[in-house]
């Protein structure tokens, strides 16, 4: 079983002429609304790689219309906690040229507690997986909880915090990042840590590097892309889940960067992560 503690947020898109300046009032477009936040992305992107994954985090009082989308994917969400406090959210204004400005809220995703993860760290053991990402609270206790149950944890490091990162490091058994994270954990530390790790590079492909041996490196998929955001999300959503299936490295690399490669040719987010049938298909 893989279990992921992630942010879940309700994005709120504004498509506007121009974006707002100063004391201005501006009439939108079109409004949409969706499900956002990297945490929420990557168990989509899990659930839909065919993992039976379960989502600890918090919503607030008018969070069940995301926690209802992510059960529509197939997302356990038996571990969502709902509070007081409001959903994270984020403002996302959009103009003629796609140029965006975005105000994020983190609200809920803030108000995980130590208690809500080891609540659902009960029903995992040796064997399965633990993600995270830096976009809740109770990160430290969840990794050194899950590392002490004997539980896979995988971390993305994003968005980039270097306290967070240090912090949660004795736990991680694979942390992965990408580029722009990897040199600014770098220039944070002096060098990489002596961990596994993976570095994705976006078009580049991705490389997966282990203490001491040669780099695994995954060449990338071809495609023209059309929509890059949540692709970090879709290749670690995807590679925790083969991993969490057993599947060695090099085969989950490969069908990560594939899902990732189909993910960034649609538009959107997490309704833009392929199903396991649709990488079977893209590899064959
Ligand atoms: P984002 O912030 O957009 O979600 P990221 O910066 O976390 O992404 P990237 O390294 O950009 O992560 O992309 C993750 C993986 O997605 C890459 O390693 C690659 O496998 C795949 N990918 C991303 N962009 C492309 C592309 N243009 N063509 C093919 N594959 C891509």
């Amino acid at each position: 079983m893989l279990l992921n503690l992630g942010s879940i947020n309700i994005d709120h898109v504004y498509r506007v002429p121009h974006l707002p300046e100063p004391g201005e009032t501006l009439g939108a477009h079109s409004y949409g609304m969706g499900l956002g936040g990297k945490g929420a992305n990557q168990s989509v992107a899990a659930a839909r790689a065919g993992a039976r994954i379960l989502h600890i985090g918090a919503i607030g009082p008018e969070g069940h219309w995301a926690r209802a989308a992510m059960a529509d994917f197939g997302v356990d969400v038996t571990h969502i906690a709902k509070g007081e406090e409001p959903t994270g959210h984020a403002i996302i204004y959009v103009d003629a040229g796609a140029e965006n400005v975005i105000v994020l809220y983190p609200g809920a995703n803030r108000c995980v507690t130590g208690a809500d993860v080891a609540s659902a760290l009960a029903e995992a053991g040796p064997g399965d997986s633990l993600l995270m990402q830096n976009e809740t609270s109770a990160q430290v206790e969840a990794a050194r909880l899950a590392a002490e149950k004997g539980l896979r944890v995988i971390y993305s490091a994003a968005p980039f915090d270097l306290q967070a990162v240090q912090a949660v490091l004795p736990h991680v058994s694979l942390l992965v990042m990408n580029e722009g994270e990897a040199a600014q954990l770098r220039a944070g530390l002096g060098s990489l840590p002596q961990v596994e790790m993976i570095v994705t590079k976006g078009a580049k492909g991705a490389e997966w590097l282990s203490p001491g041996a040669e780099p695994l490196v995954t060449p990338p998929f071809k495609v023209e892309p059309v929509d890059t955001t949540g692709a970090g999300d879709c290749f670690i959503g995807t590679l925790a889940a083969a991993l969490d299936a057993g599947l060695g490295r090099e085969e989950a690399m490969r069908r990560a960067s594939a899902a990732a490669a189909i993910q960034v040719t649609r538009p959107g987010a997490s309704q833009a992560m392929p199903t396991a049938e649709e990488v079977t298909a893209f590899l064959s």
